[in-house]
């Protein structure tokens, strides 16, 4: 029998639907509890499901309770247990809906109950393993190739002018919406006293754990460490930024050596690139896939609650991201470029839904690279230039989000911004974008930074910690549009 062949982009964008209903229909209980302890040398699964509290107790002093969480904290009740877990002996008493009480001691995990949809989680992992291992040597191959095409270094200093300069651009614009739309739609006073504690007490542990990860970024530290110490080591730990300087230095200097030694090392390279391009290829049957369970595992495992509380925040951060996605790059496309709009966004759509489904601009870059070399012809030694180094330093969604996230906090906490931190705030932004890598979470990270640069308290990311994941897998779709833009944009600049 011959079934009708679906084009692979409308089944990746069927993919993304269904596992988003497939998600919402086996959501994980947001209550519920698996813990898991020994009795009498036996090891038991116990469900915890009808309880109103859980409380927290040094089972070396059974009197003293440490810390008592109410329903719907099971987020926290976990993470509180993993990370006290190995101090002390913890036990938990629980009061039950219908007034009863029980304890469960010797405890040596509590997990969510996971559902089908979660459990198809590994083959989304599998697939964002396979995209990001992909990424580095395509980087390198590519950007050899570009940079070794080049003919002089006159060429390679205005590309990458140009490149630098469109990418700061829209960064310090897309901030820019960001702080315009969190002053007008003031998403901060329209959230009520109790929703502040409730998400401040929810969220304190995760948000403590992520203010000691806080990097401190020194702009001339940041400037010397563009040059790695070691290439191997700047690949073995996934530095994009040294990578991309080694390779584009290699490149171009393998334009000065005798013809016929750097001939066999360009050869290697091609034959490289060549082999990345046809795995992307292969990788890409498996996206529906893919994509299918990293969204389903992610929908059923959110709180959905969470949104009613947030509703004006993640209005304002989604509103800014479409702006800019949708009225900035195709203003840049008018301006350097004769192409129609509808073709850019058509040409790259396959790179936004996996952008959006992986959370990741470095898992994307191969599907990136495909798209706009593919469907919107820019010549590889471009797009092998622009394009890795707009996923390392160009995150526009991010720092648009930023940007909102900074003046919402503010704003909860009733501190007024002046001009003066708000021009701070574009600066530190646009500086942390640049500094975050492209993978999952990392800009909610860096928010820490920017907050602490205009001395609102840090703590306050809790209160958007709950939403962060799904306004993640938005601003990444921003972050990769930017880079085929600007790719686009230099490509015609250069005919
Ligand atoms: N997930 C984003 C990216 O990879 C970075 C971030 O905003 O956390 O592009």
């Amino acid at each position: 029998m011959k079934y009708p062949k679906i084009a692979l982009h409308y089944q990746i964008l069927l993919a993304l639907v269904l596992g988003a209903i497939f998600g919402a229909y086996f959501k994980v209980d947001q209550s519920a509890l698996i813990v898991n302890h020994s009795h009498e040398k036996n090891d038991i699964e116990t469900k915890v499901e009808d309880w109103s509290s859980i409380s927290f107790v040094d089972s070396s002093n059974p009197d003293s309770v440490l810390v008592k969480f109410d329903k719907f904290n099971q987020q926290a009740i976990i993470r509180f247990f993993k990370k006290y877990a190995n101090q002390s002996n913890l036990l938990i008493q629980i009061e039950h809906d219908n007034g009863k009480q029980s304890t469960i001691n010797t405890i040596q995990s509590i997990k969510k109950k996971p559902t089908i949809a979660t459990r198809l989680k590994p083959i989304g992992d599998l697939f964002i393993r396979l995209l990001s291992f992909l990424a580095i040597p395509l980087v390198i191959s590519s950007l050899i190739i570009g940079a070794s095409s080049l003919e002089d270094i006159k060429k390679l200093g205005r590309i990458g002018t140009k490149t630098f300069t469109l990418y700061l651009a829209t960064t310090a614009i897309a901030i820019t919406i960001g702080l315009v739309l969190a002053n007008v739609i003031q998403p901060g006073e329209k959230i009520h006293e109790d929703t502040k504690e409730r998400l401040m007490a929810a969220y304190s542990e995760e948000s403590s754990e992520k203010i000691v990860s806080n990097l401190e970024v020194d702009i001339i530290d940041f400037l010397v460490n563009i040059v790695p110490k070691n290439p191997f080591e700047a690949i073995a730990t996934g530095n994009m930024l040294q990578i991309v300087f080694f390779a584009v230095f290699f490149g171009l200097m393998l334009t000065f050596i005798k013809k016929e030694n750097a001939q066999p090392v360009i050869g290697f390279f091609s034959g490289m690139s060549d082999v990345m391009v046809k795995m992307v290829d292969f990788i890409m049957l498996m996206a529906p896939f893919g994509v299918f369970a990293l969204i389903a595992a992610t929908v059923a495992d959110f709180g959905f609650e969470i949104i009613s509380t947030l509703v004006w925040y993640i209005f304002a951060v989604l509103l800014g991201l479409a702006l800019q996605t949708l009225l900035i790059y195709p203003t840049i496309l008018k301006i350097f470029t004769k192409r129609k709009i509808k073709d850019f966004f058509v040409g790259i759509r396959d790179a936004q839904i996996i952008a959006f489904s992986t959370s990741s601009s470095a898992a994307t870059l191969p599907i990136t690279m495909e798209c706009v070399e593919d469907n919107l012809k820019v010549p590889k030694r471009i797009s092998g230039f622009v394009l890795p180094l707009g996923a390392t330093i160009n995150m526009d969604g991010t720092a648009l989000y930023q940007g909102v996230a900074a003046v919402f906090i503010a704003q909860v906490y009733g501190i007024d911004l002046s001009i003066t931190d708000q021009l701070t705030i574009v600066l530190t932004a646009v500086l942390a974008s640049i500094g975050t890598a492209p993978v999952p979470g990392v800009g909610i990270i860096m928010l820490v930074m920017i907050l602490q640069s205009v001395h609102i308290p840090p703590q306050g990311i809790a209160l958007i910690l709950g939403v962060d994941r799904i306004l993640d897998m938005a601003r990444t779709i921003s972050n990769i549009s930017g880079d085929a833009a600007v790719a686009v944009a230099i490509s015609d600049s250069e005919k």
